[in-house]
């Protein structure tokens, strides 16, 4: 089995090789080499089409990318109505801003980066926040940040859907016609957009976007299976991704690689608690009611899920003192908790500090941080969300909260079904207290279908409601 062992080892590096970019300082960014080394291998494969695709998309970025010719070619045109697209040799850009939590920015930019690779467009990305402290440049040779004198900086804050270049308020408004060719679009896409900003998704409004020079994207959505169910749209990526459920997982792995800040945290975590397990559980607790906290039906629930779904043992019962056997190594389970709150983990702690477990497992509970309020933009508050995320990533069985997009990630990363704990309702835990998700993909929170799509849903059979939410689509 070590032999094997390696052997797969060996050939999950050469297929991550082939999925990653070459050509960069491995000192500079270690999570990009040794990332493989901390995860079992993965069982999904990309495909030679996405392996190609990204390799053109790489020379496209080079050529196009701040620095270049082209790119100042481009930036001249802003501002600039009816811009003439002179020769096909133009490059065309989308720009991610960062919107929300941490979940929520990277799924957004998975989105965006999904959408560029569709439409040969370059991705920009803001880097006016913590970006760079979070994540190393992707791209060889050239950089994915959005040089900080391009034109538009001190409008994006602005850009809203009151914005005149918002593309919905544009349709709504009449303001587009054949003959206009802005030379730039804010693209709008929440959970609650409005139907003019959905009709991003359709096919006649992609044709008039293609002739767009500059994107800039807002949202919070892990908008790709809206992408899908645009026809053309569809076409290109049964060819890419012939698993359809492996979308963010290849094209995260592909693009965030976390700093050697993070990824120091990761690691140290790793090797202080979860390395020596037999098994590692993953238990993501987020508590959207407000106010926050501990509250003890989401204790109950948690119990409640794990127990029933075998992911925890139960407690011995009582008066049945286990004898201990010294010499037989128990097995040791390591569960990790990411939490605002510390208090959840402390209590599981000192379960099964104070009674045996009925299997005679060791059940090791460990929490990284406690940061009891979100402070996104703050450096450290932020790697620390991060590096959790990548922990969570690195389990081998999770447990994920509704409709959070932090555990989204985890579970896409770390190719994982999560069991996803549902949401309480009157301070009571639900029953059931969890459900299997069907596929590792993140949910779309919101399904942003619009009327154009109506047809194209029904005949997609591999876009479905989302297990928790009813509101919400996503791949499967
Ligand atoms: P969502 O709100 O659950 O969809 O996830 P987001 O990541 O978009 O926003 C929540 C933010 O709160 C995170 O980015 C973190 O800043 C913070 N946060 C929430 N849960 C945790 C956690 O378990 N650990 C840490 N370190 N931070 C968390």
């Amino acid at each position: 089995t070590n032999i094997n062992a390696h052997l797969n080892y060996l050939f999950f590096h050469v297929l991550l090789e082939e999925l990653l970019a070459t050509g960069f300082d491995e000192e500079s960014c270690m999570s990009r080499y040794h990332q493989s080394s901390l995860r079992k291998p993965s069982p999904y494969k990309p495909s030679t089409n996405l392996v190609s695709k990204l390799r053109s998309y790489e020379m496209l970025h080079k050529r196009c990318g701040p620095g270049t010719k082209a790119y100042e070619r481009a930036t001249k045109q802003l501002g600039k109505n009816n811009v003439i697209n002179s020769s096909g040799d133009d490059c065309q850009y989308v720009v991610w801003a960062p919107m929300f939590g941490l979940g929520n920015r990277i799924l957004s930019m998975v989105s965006v980066f999904t959408y560029a690779l569709m439409t040969d467009r370059v991705m920009l990305v803001d880097q006016r926040n913590d970006i760079t402290d979070l994540f190393c440049e992707p791209f060889p040779g050239t950089s994915w940040l959005l040089p900080s004198d391009f034109p538009l900086t001190n409008q994006i804050d602005s850009f809203n859907r009151t914005h005149s270049h918002c593309y919905g308020t544009m349709l709504k408004n009449h303001a587009v016609n054949s003959t206009t060719r802005p030379s730039y679009l804010y693209i709008d896409i929440f959970h609650d957009s409005r139907d003019h900003d959905k009709r991003f998704f359709c096919e006649e409004n992609q044709a008039f976007i293609k002739n767009v020079p500059w994107l800039v994207v807002k949202s919070n959505l892990y908008y790709a299976p809206s992408l899908w169910l645009i026809p053309s749209f569809q076409t290109k990526l049964m060819k890419l991704f012939p698993e359809r459920d492996t979308v963010f997982h290849h094209l995260s792995h592909y693009l965030l690689h976390p700093t050697n800040e993070v990824w120091g945290m990761v690691t140290r975590s790793y090797n202080a608690y979860l390395s020596r397990a037999d098994e590692v559980l993953g238990l993501q607790i987020r508590v959207f009611s407000t106010p926050s906290g501990y509250f003890q039906h989401v204790m109950d629930q948690i119990l409640s899920c794990t127990q029933r779904e075998k992911l925890l043992p139960e407690l011995a019962s009582n008066g049945s003192q286990q004898v201990m056997n010294i010499t037989k190594t128990p097995k040791l389970k390591a569960v990790l908790v990411t939490s605002l709150h510390p208090e959840y983990s402390d209590e599981l702690k000192n379960m099964f500090m104070e009674r045996p477990s009925s299997t005679g497992e060791i059940v090791e509970v460990y929490q990284p941080s406690g940061e009891r309020v979100q402070q996104t933009d703050k450096k450290v508050h932020d790697q620390k969300a991060l590096a959790e995320i990548y922990l969570l990533s690195l389990t081998d069985k999770l447990v994920t909260s509704t409709r959070s997009t932090f555990g989204y990630v985890a579970q896409g990363l770390g190719g994982l079904k999560p069991w996803i704990l549902y949401e309480p309702r009157h301070q009571k835990a639900p029953d059931p207290p969890c459900v299997r998700a069907m596929s590792m993909e993140p949910c779309s929170l919101k399904a942003l279908v619009s009327a154009c799509q109506a047809e194209t849903i029904k005949t997609t059979p591999f876009v479905k409601y989302c297990e928790d939410r009813i509101t919400g689509i996503k791949l499967v």
